[in-house]
């Protein structure tokens, strides 16, 4: 490189440090780009950090400024993912150098020089003259003719030529002849021998109503139950926006290792665009390598979950969020982002279309998609548009009918009510599978006492601690906390302790004692530790092996079982009548997903429910199978109780050994936002559900206002005086923007 450089040359750079700034670095020579990552010394230790500016001056004197200490090759942040994780910091409260880091792939976080499976082409970079190879150099001249032939070479394609070719390339290239690029390896999809159906009228349109505006900004909800084929409309829309040069896809997807199928179906269907997945299944040298893809424009398609939102896509043209109003969009601890927002904003920022999908929409979409926007947001900008699916789309698949069954008045034994064992022994007759969910893993939820009425709980959580018999301990489930089951009561020595409720484990057992030939097969975390585990399941469950299932939420997602023709539902009452505003909801779309599971074949399913509660308003719009009736119910109910989504929240948590600290903190906390809370109702700290967790005494502070820019007028002045507290560094505190849980 010719031109000199202008020295010195002081550089701004993002560390991972909880610092809400950047610091300054001088720079010894070194040739650098915004966007690049260094090494630098910072407080005894080296990190790596990425390069946001480069100038002249610093507030700094220079002779106190350290010396940047290495630097990569590679540009990790482009200005629109940039701009992308400037807003979240910015939105979300979070310190920015923090968010830059965390976005990369931890080999990118990494000192040493991130190794990819770098693979290279070869071609001509000028003419070879003849004299240039000898006659006896035989190896050489058939390198020589298959680059003629074939323009380029893979590394691949050259071992094919020559075993040895890369002495003989080696000195080609130093002389200018050969040159050799970089190429990103993308796993190859496989077309599928299937015709693509035949979109249906609703399919059409909805495809249609996307693709008449592509290049703007417009956000859609596909609202569909299981099986009305929205994902085949994903899959159109892509086809079209793929057929044009340069263009790029996102799918976002709560959890991908539950769904392999869906993976398999883009792959097969849209095969010739190159695709990639980015998940927490993926060895790390497996992300960097598909983040790459996609950084470079090599990727078509990114399938990925929470985090690939961020990746650098540099000619993304739609976005897909599938089952958006899923619980794992949010991230529920650092950088505490909802998924979706972010894609909104992204789309938003690049002017493109975005599809959120759907059986049971989350309420916030819903609004988003059903209220007219003048009277109660009219900072809103854009509306959503409604694409609804009504039928399944194969139309031999049925749906599901659904019942409750009362257990008041149908008394259960060992968790189960004779009328749906009757109904499971007359699916084993028929060689049909049944499922039976219950959200709840373990033997028993709790190890009860009858003399005292002592039952297991955590010392350090208020939580109860789980029976898990076969390894005779106790577990609780929030901590990790374990310890052997006790042989006689702690509190009065009695002898006599008993397993109370339902869970997983307990019911397989119960089912194997009901039912002695039957395969049954127990899914929840404990049971599929391993990452196979559930993958080899599901193949068995499609060959007709197992005749029962019994598993939690890991079970009512996307799979498709044709055999299935009924499920049970054990002991959802809890959710009903939770002090969580958001339960209902979240109960009513897993109940939804889980019936999706019944008769998606030919033969009609039935979902049996056990609730002491049928007439519960949930289970009248779930037996009706009518999602809008009870949104619209719900709907109404939090716009009366200024909840979200017609409210907006911000939640500051705090939390410490010493509750007096806590205390403390959010007391000042509260009355520092009194002197800002303009248009924001502030309320009194109070402590959650679960006062203690790990051994820490937790209480939150909650404030709720019409619209998003009033909070972040009094974040702004807020967070910094919250960092200035005394107790800051003493205790730990977070806040969680549009919070989901509390
Ligand atoms: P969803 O994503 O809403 O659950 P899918 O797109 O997976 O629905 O569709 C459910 C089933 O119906 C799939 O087996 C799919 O191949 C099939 N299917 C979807 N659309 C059509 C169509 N227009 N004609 C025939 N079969 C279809
Ligand atoms: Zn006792
Ligand atoms: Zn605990």
């Amino acid at each position: 490189m010719s031109a000199p450089l202008i020295e010195p040359n002081i550089i701004s750079v993002a560390l991972d440090v909880p610092l809400d700034r950047t610091f300054d670095y001088l720079n010894a020579g070194f040739q650098v780009q915004v966007g690049q990552r260094v090494v630098v010394p910072f407080a005894g230790r080296q990190l790596v950090g990425v390069v946001l500016a480069i100038h002249q001056q610093s507030e700094v004197p220079v002779d106190k400024l350290k010396t940047v200490m290495h630097v990569f090759d590679d540009i990790a942040l482009d200005t629109q993912t940039y701009q992308l994780l400037k807003f979240c910091a910015a939105y979300y409260h979070y310190p920015l150098g923090q968010m830059l880091i965390s976005a990369l792939p931890l080999r990118l976080r990494q000192i040493k020089p991130a190794v990819s499976r770098k693979t290279f082409v070869y071609s001509y970079a000028k003419p070879i003259p003849p004299e240039r190879i000898q006659k006896r150099q035989i190896v050489l001249q058939r390198i020589v003719t298959a680059l003629t032939v074939q323009h380029s070479l893979s590394e691949q394609q050259l071992s094919e030529v020559a075993t040895g070719w890369r002495k003989w390339v080696q000195p080609l290239i130093e002389e200018g002849f050969i040159q050799a690029q970089e190429v990103i390896a993308i796993r190859p999809s496989v077309p599928s021998s299937h015709q693509a159906p035949t979109l249906n009228a609703e399919q059409q349109h909805a495809t249609q109503a996307v693709l008449a505006a592509p290049k703007q900004f417009k956000p859609w909800l596909l609202y569909g139950i299981t099986g009305s084929g929205k994902t085949e409309v994903y899959i159109q829309l892509l086809a079209n926006i793929l057929a044009e040069e340069h263009a790029q896809a996102l799918v976002l997807v709560p959890e991908i290792n539950l769904t392999p199928q869906l993976e398999a179906r883009f792959r097969s269907r849209l095969s010739q665009y190159p695709l990639v997945t980015l998940h927490s299944n993926l060895s790390e040298s497996e992300r960097l390598q598909n983040w790459l893809a996609a950084k470079s424009g090599a990727a078509k398609i990114v399938i990925g979950t929470r985090l690939s939102v961020f990746t650098p896509m540099p000619h993304l043209k739609l976005m897909v969020m599938d089952e958006e109003h899923d619980g794992s969009y949010k991230q529920q601890e650092g950088m505490r982002y909802h998924a979706r927002d972010v894609a909104m904003v992204r789309a938003k920022q690049l002017n493109i279309p975005i599809v959120l999908g759907s059986a049971t929409p989350s309420l916030e979409t819903w609004y988003n998609a059903t209220t007219s926007n003048t009277t109660t947001q009219p900072e809103k900008k854009q509306s959503y548009g409604l694409l609804t699916l009504t039928q399944r789309a194969v139309t031999q698949a049925q749906l599901p009918k659904i019942f409750c069954i009362d257990s008041a008045k149908s008394p259960l034994e060992n968790g189960l009510s004779p009328l749906l064992i009757e109904a499971m022994r007359k699916r084993l007759a028929r060689g049909e599978q049944s499922l039976l969910f219950i959200n709840r893993r373990g033997y028993a939820p709790v190890l009860h006492c009858s003399a005292c009425l002592w039952h297991s709980s955590c010392t350090r959580c208020s939580a109860k601690l789980v029976v898990h018999l076969s390894q005779r301990r106790l577990k609780c489930h929030h901590c990790g906390h374990e310890q052997k089951i006790p042989l006689q009561c702690p509190s009065c020595g009695n002898a006599d302790l008993k397993p109370i409720g339902q869970a997983t484990q307990r019911l397989s057992q119960t089912l194997e004692s009901l039912f002695p030939t039957a395969r049954i097969a127990r899914v929840d975390r404990d049971s599929m530790r391993s990452k196979d585990a559930l993958t080899t399941l599901l193949s068995k469950v499609h060959a007709g092996e197992i005749d029962i299932l019994v598993g939690t939420q890991m079970l009512a997602k996307g799979h498709d079982f044709p055999n299935l023709t009924l499920v049970g539902v054990i002991d959802t009452d809890t959710a009903l009548y939770s002090p969580d505003f958001r339960a209902s909801e979240r109960l009513f779309s897993q109940l939804m997903q889980v019936s999706g599971r019944a008769g998606r074949a030919a033969v009609a399913g039935e979902v049996l429910i056990q609730t002491a509660f049928p007439q519960h308003d949930l289970f009248h719009a779930l037996r009706a199978q009518d999602y809008a009736a009870y949104a619209n119910t719900l709907l109404q109910e939090r716009i009366a109780m200024q909840l979200p989504p017609s409210r907006f929240f911000v939640l500051l948590k705090a939390e410490a050994s010493d509750y007096q600290q806590v205390q403390q903190f959010l007391n000042s906390a509260a009355a520092y936002a009194r002197q800002h809370a303009n248009e924001v109702t502030l309320y009194d700290p109070v402590r959650p559900q679960m006062e203690r967790l790990k051994g820490l005494e937790r209480a939150y502070v909650l404030l709720q206002a019409e619209k998003r820019q009033t909070l972040q007028r009094l974040l702004h002045v807020w967070v910094p005086q919250l960092r200035a507290h005394p107790l800051s560094s003493k205790i730990r505190w977070a806040l969680d923007i549009d919070p989901l849980e509390f």
